[in-house]
């Protein structure tokens, strides 16, 4: 694992990368969100991220939120499931992850997996140094699992339909 000052000076510099090629504006709100999870180290839900922003900017819920997607959408912070409530957490320079790949709609979810590296203890690699594990796990996500069932009980009621037709004919 990085120390966590030249993790956040890398962490700084993809942002400040993506922000410069497109042409967006570098706010002291957004640097403040990156360091909480960055050099506080907490793992926040986006409702708490406000609440604390609120506390020293003039700042709307949006913002808070829009920063976060930016965040995961760059691979900056992953959401983790705690106590049934979504927070988000730093993972840059984390070693070991996992990800869900939806089949259907390609949705994909990052976690991070602490005991993925325990599968690939004794591995020696050849002419190779190791930085990351990211295991892909491939299925449904829940939105296609219910799409799925929603057309699957209407052709059911609609055979149900045609064979009752059948039936009064007879
Ligand atoms: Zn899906």
């Amino acid at each position: 694992m990085m120390e966590k000052e030249e993790r956040y000076q890398a962490v700084k510099a993809i942002l400040a990368r993506y922000i410069q090629e497109n042409r967006m504006r570098n706010t002291p709100e957004r640097l403040a969100i990156l360091e909480m999870f960055y050099l506080q180290e907490e793992l926040l839900t986006a409702q708490e991220v406000y609440d604390i922003m609120k506390e020293r900017f003039v700042v709307s819920r949006a913002t808070v939120y829009n920063n976060l997607q930016l965040f995961y959408a760059l691979g900056l912070v992953i959401r983790v499931e705690e106590d049934n409530q979504l927070k988000y957490k730093a993972c840059f320079g984390e070693r070991e992850f996992f990800r869900t790949v939806c089949t259907r709609c390609g949705r994909i979810q990052r976690f991070v997996a602490p005991n993925l590296a325990l599968a690939f203890d004794g591995v020696k690699y050849k002419r190779f140094h190791m930085e990351q594990i990211v295991a892909s796990v491939y299925g449904v996500c829940s939105s296609c699992q219910s799409k799925a069932t929603r057309i699957r009980k209407k052709l059911e009621k609609e055979d149900e339909l045609k064979a009752l037709n059948k039936k009064k004919k007879s």
